[in-house]
């Protein structure tokens, strides 16, 4: 069940000071429409109670997806190297995933690819090569960053390129491709699995490739 709690905010137009709930957690499995709510970014919409005034607020809070054993944690604010309690809490049980985000794109992201039934560390080494691919074929394209998304019938899944304009180029996901990833790095990603939270990003997937 989700746990809410109260909290006091001024309307960054206005000033009018009104309280509002946020969640301290959601469970996936009972929580369906709030679910949705992350995926269409709702849930960080905040709006005012005196002018309507629409604005972006992101809190902390955790995900937790019992059925594909998966837990999320979003904490915007996150420091991995001062990071004494979260990287310390154990998992439910071995075969869990639990990861820390620190943007809502990247917990809706998140969401996707476990949904899909992927590993988010093999989908993070699959964007590698196809950044590489992207530099051979289409030079003149400099990719600010790629996320993993999906269609709305949640069938196809592709890899969205962002240039420093905005401007997006895709590429579908090779589910052959994707399996030939998982098959040739399987046992080292089991070997550098955590028993706790941990980042799971570009960054990971550098320093993974990089030490043999
Ligand atoms: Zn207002």
């Amino acid at each position: 069940m989700a746990e809410k709690i109260e909290i006091t905010i001024s309307c960054p137009k206005c000033n009018f000071s009104q309280t509002k709930n946020i969640y301290k957690s959601i469970n996936a499995s009972t929580d369906g429409e709030i679910k949705d709510l992350i995926l269409n970014r709702e849930l960080f919409t905040f709006t005012c109670d005196n002018c309507d005034h629409k604005a972006l607020i992101d809190y902390d809070f955790l995900y937790h997806d019992p059925e594909n054993k998966v837990m999320i944690y979003f904490l915007k604010d996150y420091d991995e190297k001062e990071d004494n309690l979260y990287r310390n809490i154990p998992k439910p049980s071995e075969d869990y995933k639990m990861r820390i985000v620190k943007s809502a794109s990247d917990l809706i992201e998140k969401i996707k690819i476990f949904d899909m039934g992927f590993d988010d560390r093999v989908i993070e080494l699959c964007k590698l090569f196809y950044l590489g691919n992207m530099r051979e074929t289409n030079p003149e394209f400099i990719t600010d960053h790629i996320y993993y998304d999906t269609d709305k019938n949640l069938v196809n899944s592709v890899f969205v390129f962002m240039n420093k304009e905005g401007k997006p180029a895709v590429a579908g996901l090779d589910k052959d491709f994707y399996n030939q990833v998982f098959k040739m790095y399987e046992e080292r990603i089991i070997k550098r699995e955590k028993s706790s939270f941990e980042i799971i990003d570009k960054t990971w997937a550098e320093s993974f490739i990089n030490k043999k």
